[in-house]
């Protein structure tokens, strides 16, 4: 099997050496279009959205991940990977002209916890990993403000949505792949192995 980790800009070796201890198939790093059509699932890292957006749709990567996602492939997006994923950003009131991948029935605000808590940690439960909570790491994190049926809601922080999930979509508003805990690359991996056999 093969994982991508999109390339183009963030926490991409985090995600790599998270990978790699959890998986011993090829990760792959992916810069340009064509390889994402021979990934068995990807990972969308943390970063800055709006230059992920932009070079995810002039490299030709985001029309491939689009039509893979359709195709069931599972994608991990974590903190700017989450605002990608989303249907709905906030261009309405900051105007940044992002153009997001609309695979979640989500709508997100790329600076939910704002100035005042730039980077925490927090204590979260997650209903998919055993043995306590996971110490999850926010940076200048985006969160979900709402969501359709069809997405699951892992967790919330606040008033907010900071873990989702939609058929075989995964987005996280922490950043996972910067602690020593491998239990959120493990699930993953879960997921990917189950769409694998079906
Ligand atoms: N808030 C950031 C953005 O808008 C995302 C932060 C992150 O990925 N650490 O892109």
């Amino acid at each position: 099997m093969r994982i991508g980790v999109i390339a183009l800009q963030g926490n991409v070796e985090e995600h790599v050496d998270a990978l790699s201890r959890v998986f011993d198939g090829e990760v792959v790093k992916i810069k340009h279009k064509g390889i994402v059509p021979s990934c068995d699932a990807i990972v969308i890292p943390g970063g800055e959205s709006t230059t992920l957006c932009r070079l995810a749709w002039s490299e030709g990567i985001a029309q491939e991940i689009i039509a893979r996602a359709h195709a069931g492939m599972p994608i991990l997006g974590t903190c700017a990977g989450l605002i990608l994923l989303a249907s709905r950003g906030d261009d309405e009131v900051r105007k940044t002209g992002q153009k997001l991948l609309g695979l979640m029935d989500t709508t997100v605000d790329r600076n939910a916890f704002g100035r005042q808590r730039e980077s925490f940690e927090a204590a979260l439960e997650l209903p998919f990993i055993n043995n306590g909570p996971f110490d999850a790491v926010f940076i200048r994190a985006p969160a979900i403000i709402s969501a359709g049926d069809g997405v699951e809601v892992l967790a919330r922080l606040d008033d907010f949505i900071v873990a989702a999930k939609q058929g075989n979509i995964v987005a996280l508003a922490f950043h996972p792949e910067l602690t020593n805990d491998t239990r959120v690359h493990e699930y993953f991996m879960e997921i990917v192995k189950n769409q694998s056999e079906n």
